[in-house]
């Protein structure tokens, strides 16, 4: 049989947030790569189906190892949280290709898109990303924090509303302190701040703050921090920012 590779992501947490086509492929795959903890939320396959975890910070090798299956015959289903295309290891497939066995680029490769972290963690709170967004991750793992801090200034200036991936982990605790002490010389210290934990899990966990006093440290390797633009603004219990210019 010809081998086949997709990469998938298992949504924020809760099994509902997984796309039926993403189950679809998780049941016809003879090989599942991913990091453990991702293999771990997906219920158990067919007989003889064969799970391949590995720890994070491997990106690259995975990914290697992952075409090489499929290279062999088999249906590789390359596992991802949230989406598989952000920040996430359908980039690293395609990087593997690109700089792989050239054979590599006749197998059949496919994306199935997933509920991104930074999707559920604004329904957990209202419409944050009613306007103009974008998505920066604050991990300088393969990055160089100057260039974070352009992009950073760059997000205030331009006035989206700015949604900040890997904002914090064991070996990176103040690069968030960093990104807000910037965000102050440039936005009101009124802008809300959303830190969202676990979003879309049953353990969700919301906290909404001023940039003024937004405390970095709320904030862990499971949490998706919002910063609002101009207009976000609380009603209520929730937070939303309007799609018009000027509120009404
Ligand atoms: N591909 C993933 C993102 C990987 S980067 C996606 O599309 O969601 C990992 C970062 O995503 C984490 O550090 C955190 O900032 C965020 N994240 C992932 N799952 C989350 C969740 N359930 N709630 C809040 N943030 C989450």
């Amino acid at each position: 049989m010809t081998g086949s590779l997709t990469v998938v992501g298992t949504g924020p947490g809760r099994p509902e947030l997984m796309t039926p086509a993403t189950r679809a492929v998780l049941d016809r795959a003879t090989d599942l790569v991913g990091y453990g903890p991702y293999l771990d939320r997906i219920p158990a396959g067919g007989a003889g189906q064969c799970r391949h975890a590995s720890d994070n910070r491997v990106e690259l090798d995975r990914a290697r190892h992952a075409l090489s299956l499929a290279a062999e015959g088999k249906q590789v289903v390359v596992v991802s949280g949230g989406d598989p295309g952000v920040f996430a290891m359908a980039a690293a497939v395609f990087e593997a290709v690109e700089t792989g066995d050239p054979a590599w680029q006749a197998l059949d490769i496919r994306v199935e898109p997933g509920v991104t972290a930074m999707l559920a963690a604004a329904a957990e709170v209202g419409a944050p990303l009613g306007g103009d967004f974008c998505a920066i991750s604050l991990s300088d793992n393969l990055k160089g924090w100057s260039t974070i801090e352009r992009r950073l200034k760059a997000a205030a200036e331009a006035d989206f509303v700015i949604a900040l991936y890997n904002p914090a982990s064991k070996a990176r605790p103040h690069q968030l302190g960093q990104a807000f002490d910037l965000m102050r010389k440039l936005k009101d210290a009124a802008t809300p701040v959303l830190f969202v934990r676990a979003a879309g899990t049953p353990d969700a966990k919301v906290v909404t703050a001023s940039l003024g006093e937004a405390d970095a440290s709320v904030a862990d390797m499971r949490t998706l921090v919002i910063i609002g633009a101009s207009t976000t603004r609380r009603v209520g219990r929730w937070v939303y920012t309007p799609r018009r210019e000027s509120t009404p």
